[in-house]
């Protein structure tokens, strides 16, 4: 596996080092988690890595593709190494789950506008909002 993230990072001319191929390896076994619970995945491995340096390569990563950075309204930023596939999230409004929604075309922007006003349309940026099955199960949990 980590020789897959070596061959992901030379593809994108970025340097293998322990930090991005820990983050990346966080990111593949915990999509969607916020930059406090990388942090904590990547020090549990190497605990001499500053937060710095998992802020640093996460921007790198993100900049280079490898990432994508995603952040709902309200919530912090959460971070997911599945990219290129323009799938959209529904996010929990009580707990702030989320999780992946296929799109529906399978390319972007899977939305046709009604009306572009001549704008060339590349993207359409979908959130479902909605309640995760565990709020629904229990409404006072949160
Ligand atoms: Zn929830
Ligand atoms: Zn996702």
């Amino acid at each position: 596996m980590t020789a897959d993230f070596e061959t992901q990072l030379r593809a994108v001319s970025l340097r293998v080092t322990r930090p991005r191929l820990a983050v990346l390896a966080a990111l593949r076994d915990h999509p969607h988690v916020d930059t406090d619970t990388v942090i904590a995945l990547v020090r549990a491995e190497q605990p001499t890595v500053s937060h710095q340096a998992v802020y640093d390569v996460l921007r790198a990563l993100t900049d280079a593709g490898l990432i994508r950075r995603i952040q709902p309204a309200g919530a912090t930023a959460r971070y997911e190494s599945r990219v290129g596939d323009n799938h959209h999230h529904v996010v929990c409004r009580s707990c702030g789950a989320i999780a992946d929604v296929e799109c529906a075309v399978g390319r972007a922007p899977c939305l046709t506008a009604s009306d572009d006003h001549g704008f060339v349309v590349d993207e359409a940026e979908v959130v479902y909002w909605g309640t995760c099955p565990g709020c629904a199960a229990d409404p006072t949990a949160q």
